[in-house]
């Protein structure tokens, strides 16, 4: 039952925020360049990330001012124990509508059918490459084989619309292109391709390494299947959707550097120790463990988020001259 929000989150460029994206852990199970370091990863102490009482108090003050619906990621939230429990206890707070998680799928297998049952509504799995040796050079560890029989096992607890997520490199994964939009069709999965973006922990991104979604469109309509466009009838959707012309399945693009989308954008993030942000790319940050932690109110709680959506900016800004990526890496923001 949707509830009428008492105060909305409203930036100062009318951009209503519904979604909020809550990074359970920064711990992974796997090294994908484009997010975290091979080696000497720092994580997190784990008395200073969130606890599921904490981050559903969180989620309560954020449903009362509008938060209809949430995203849990990391790091990998799968290796967070006992993720089930977190999602039956956000599924109790009224006002949320819609509860996803994004996972690189590893531990599906085991987990797919309790996620499912504790009442998780939508699955996205990462998958860049169909082939081990190319998903070996992406995430530096072994696993594909195991990710695939994530994906069946996610659909044989009866997630009926795991959607693919993949980012493209330039002069690196051109090759999985058309296997993994051929994947996705016969397995009738919604795959999307994300632009990479600088928030690698080794700094090493550059524009030229982008495969821009212009790109990867052409090369999938000359070598899958012609597309055409389909509405977006969720403007704050990242993504521009496409329809193979056969009618088998849809191909989206997230084209984050090339297109940026931030005009739409209606989502707040909070980090898995407890740091509200407003963009991937902000540079500042609002203690809400703070205030969890030393007996602060709700409405100090919701001071914190309406401190956080006032000082967010019309958009990231990676287009700028002066343009600096953030201090965090994507494992430790949360994708
Ligand atoms: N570990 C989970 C996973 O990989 O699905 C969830 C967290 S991960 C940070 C969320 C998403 O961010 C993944 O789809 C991943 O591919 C994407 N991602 C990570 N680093 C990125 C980058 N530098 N540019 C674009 N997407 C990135
Ligand atoms: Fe782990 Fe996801 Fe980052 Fe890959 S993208 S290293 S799976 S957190």
């Amino acid at each position: 039952m949707p509830i009428e929000p008492q105060t909305p989150l409203i930036d100062r460029f009318g951009r209503v925020h519904t979604s909020l994206r809550i990074s359970v852990t920064d711990r992974c199970n796997i090294r994908c360049f484009y997010c975290m370091p091979l080696e000497n990863v720092r994580f997190k102490p784990r008395q200073e990330l969130l606890t599921f009482e904490e981050m559903t108090r969180v989620v309560r003050v954020a449903a009362g001012l509008g938060i209809n619906k949430l995203r849990l990621t990391g790091g990998e939230p799968l290796v967070r124990s006992n993720l089930s429990q977190l999602i039956r206890m956000l599924r109790e707070v009224p006002g949320i509508q819609e509860i996803a998680l994004t996972t690189n799928g590893i531990l599906l297998p085991d987990q797919a059918a309790d996620l499912k049952s504790s009442g998780l509504d939508r699955l996205n799995v990462s998958l860049d490459a169909i082939s081990e040796e190319m998903f070996e050079r992406i995430t530096r560890r072994q696993g594909v084989q195991k990710v695939f029989d994530g994906i069946a096992a996610a659909k044989a607890a009866g997630f009926g619309n795991v959607r693919l997520n993949a980012v493209a490199i330039q002069n690196l994964t051109e090759c999985e292109i058309v296997p993994l939009a051929n994947f996705a069709r016969e397995n009738d999965l919604h795959l999307r391709f994300i632009e990479f973006m600088p928030l690698d922990a080794d700094r090493a991104w550059d524009k030229s390494k982008v495969l821009s979604g212009q790109q990867l469109r052409e090369i999938i309509s000359r070598e899958v299947a012609p597309l055409r466009s389909v509405n977006r009838h969720d403007k704050s959707q990242p993504a521009t959707d496409y329809e193979y012309a056969d009618g088998k399945q849809r191909v989206g693009f997230i084209n984050s550097v090339t297109e940026p989308f931030c005009g739409a954008c209606n989502r707040l993030r909070i980090t898995a120790e407890g740091q509200l942000r407003n963009c991937l790319f902000g540079m500042e940050e609002w203690d809400a463990r703070q205030v969890l932690r030393n007996g602060g109110t709700d409405t100090e709680l919701s001071e914190r988020f309406q401190s956080c959506v006032q000082a967010k900016k019309p958009s990231h800004g990676m287009d700028s001259p002066d343009f600096v990526p953030p201090e965090r890496a994507m494992y430790q923001i949360g994708g």
